[in-house]
């Protein structure tokens, strides 16, 4: 595993406000009837535009700079003309930048107009998982008590599925490092989580059976019972000491444009506390 010295963390929490950024100017953006490839063109704009660029584009062989996943697709959804927003929809979009060589990494579940209550209450969950995960990333635990505390406030209290395909990750000059960060798993097993690690953590919840599979594009990832599913994303550093964890990238403000956005539902969170001990230190 790669530690990063504090310099490095410095520049990949640049990298990940950047798609903070992003992810606030599309939440302005969005409304019914947009389509995936206009705010995907607008995002792509945006990160050059500052400087830096779009970090999925180009890697596996991806497409685009966002991937917007609607309703029953999990993540990993591409961003066409085809893909219209209609009311009602929830949009887990997912956004990577380099900066400076190093990745920022985040998603965000955006709920458009009149969305079943239901589906915003799987929206809260998985949110309040995110946060719950970050609480768990402390020095000298262990990525497991990460995995736990996601797979049991979202199997056993929730009742929701966790997509075991696809996981959590370091995240450094890759996009992808050592370790996986899964969002099941044992307690107290698994790697060490040392000073100076930096980990995406993004519980991908669905509301009914867990189980997944890939569209014929060879991208997108769906339910195999096409319920809808959830994706929150935050890049963490991991502090000395055992102390809360150092949130890199922010939902405040995308949170913000949102509130904003006479088009968007605010997805509340359960406890303003837990995510108040969370906020990055610098604000976008
Ligand atoms: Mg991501
Ligand atoms: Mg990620």
């Amino acid at each position: 595993m790669i530690y990063k010295t504090p310099e490095e963390v410095e520049r990949s929490r640049v990298a990940c406000l950047l798609v903070t950024k992003t992810l606030t100017e599309v939440g302005k953006m969005l409304r019914p009837g947009l389509t995936g490839k206009e705010i995907d063109a607008f995002a792509e704009e945006f990160i050059r535009d500052n400087g830096a660029v779009p970090g999925f584009k180009g890697l596996y062989g991806c497409p685009s700079t966002l991937l917007v996943s609607r309703n029953e697709e999990v993540v990993h959804g591409l961003p066409d003309k085809d893909q219209v927003f209609q009311d009602g929809d929830i949009l887990s979009i997912d956004c990577g930048t380099i900066v400076d060589e190093f990745y920022g990494d985040a998603a965000y579940t955006f709920c458009v107009g009149d969305v079943a209550e239901d589906i915003m209450e799987l929206c809260r969950h998985t949110k309040h998982s995110l946060y719950l995960g970050i609480d768990a990333a402390r020095a000298g635990r262990r990525v497991g008590d990460i995995s736990f505390a996601i797979q049991r406030y979202t199997e056993k209290i929730g009742g929701y599925g966790v997509v075991r395909e696809l996981v959590g990750h370091g995240l450094g000059r890759s996009l992808h490092e050592a370790p996986d960060v899964p969002n099941f798993g044992k307690r107290g097993r698994g790697p060490v989580l040392k000073e100076g690690l930096i980990i995406a953590i993004e519980p991908m919840t669905t509301q009914g059976s867990k189980d997944v599979h890939a569209r014929d594009d060879g991208w997108t990832i769906i339910t195999r019972d096409g319920k809808p599913a959830a994706h929150y994303e935050h890049s963490i550093a991991i502090t000395k000491g055992g102390g809360p964890a150092d949130l890199m990238s922010d939902h405040r403000p995308i949170e913000e444009a949102i509130r904003n956005n006479p088009n968007l539902k605010v997805v509340d969170n359960l406890d303003e506390e837990l995510v108040a001990r969370y906020q990055p230190a610098l604000v976008c």
